[in-house]
């Protein structure tokens, strides 16, 4: 006889700390744009389901030149961010998809089998966000370079970052990818006036560039998948990190 699953449905953040514990057995599920397909198609059994949706985990929040963004909130809500986070957010997926997306999702989910995903770490990265997460050990806060390393098993809360001086998103897309994307790199001068890069649409999470056009490609792990192959992204990030650079007058 199949189990039937356990549905919580959290009303505060406290209450989905608490609900999802140690992480054991639990399936968070944020906008479910990719956990509820590969529940459907049975690819996914699902013990415990941790909805996310009425958490109080959703918003933008800012305290001076601090954002913070809830990790529920919908990747719509943050099209309207400064560069890279706005543009790259504006950029994932279509509007259907926007609305119902997440940033935890977007953050937690991990590459995909057929293409990239987790389009908003890039942004971020850039952005030198800091990641609050629960879990086994209670609640930390950390680096987001550091989470992504090691965030299975982890709940997101929430990510923040300073308002950069500057930033920009460069990106290579097309009609035919279905609205994935292909490769991008993010920029941002922060306040401090250093320049940070990360690329997207790698074999693994997003990854910090130095900021060598020349080098870029040999900084990051490249795939084949179903948008591209690893050659083509190895001659195109060169181009998109000089228009960073190029972008926020830096020259290369
Ligand atoms: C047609 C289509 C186009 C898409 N295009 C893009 C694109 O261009 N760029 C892109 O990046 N993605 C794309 N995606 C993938 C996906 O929609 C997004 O990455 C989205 O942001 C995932 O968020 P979600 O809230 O729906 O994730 P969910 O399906 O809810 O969750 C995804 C994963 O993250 C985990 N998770 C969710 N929230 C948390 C949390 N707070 N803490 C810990 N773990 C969590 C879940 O357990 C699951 O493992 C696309 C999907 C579709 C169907």
């Amino acid at each position: 006889m199949t189990q039937a699953t356990e549905v919580l449905v959290p009303t505060s953040p406290d209450e989905a700390a608490a609900a999802f514990g140690d992480g054991s057995g639990v399936t968070v599920v944020g906008g479910g744009t990719i956990v509820m397909p590969e529940i459907t198609y049975g690819r996914l059994k699902v013990d415990k389901a941790l909805l996310l949706g009425k958490a109080g985990l959703a918003g933008v929040t800012r305290d001076g030149s601090r954002i913070t963004i809830g990790a529920a909130t919908p990747v719509a809500d943050l099209v309207d961010l400064p560069a890279p986070l706005g543009p790259c957010a504006a950029n994932v997926a279509d509007g259907e998809i926007r609305r119902q997306a997440t940033l935890g999702g977007n953050i937690c989910a991990g590459p995909g089998p057929d293409a990239p995903r987790g389009d908003l770490q890039g942004p971020l990265l850039a952005l030198d966000a800091t990641a609050r997460s629960t879990g086994p050990g209670g609640e930390r806060s950390e680096p987001l370079e550091s989470f992504l390393d090691d965030r299975v098993g982890r709940l997101l809360l929430d990510v923040s970052f300073d308002e950069p001086a500057a930033g920009s998103f460069a990106t290579i897309d097309y009609p035919h990818t279905h609205e994935y994307t292909v490769l991008a790199v993010s920029a941002a001068r922060t306040s401090g006036g250093e320049v940070r890069l990360a690329a997207t649409g790698l074999a693994d999470h997003a990854r910090m560039l130095s900021g060598d056009a020349d080098a870029a490609a040999s900084e990051v792990r490249l795939g084949d998948d179903a948008l591209a192959s690893a050659w083509y992204r190895e001659q195109t990030l060169p181009v998109l990190v000089r228009r960073v650079l190029a972008d926020l007058g830096e020259g290369t």
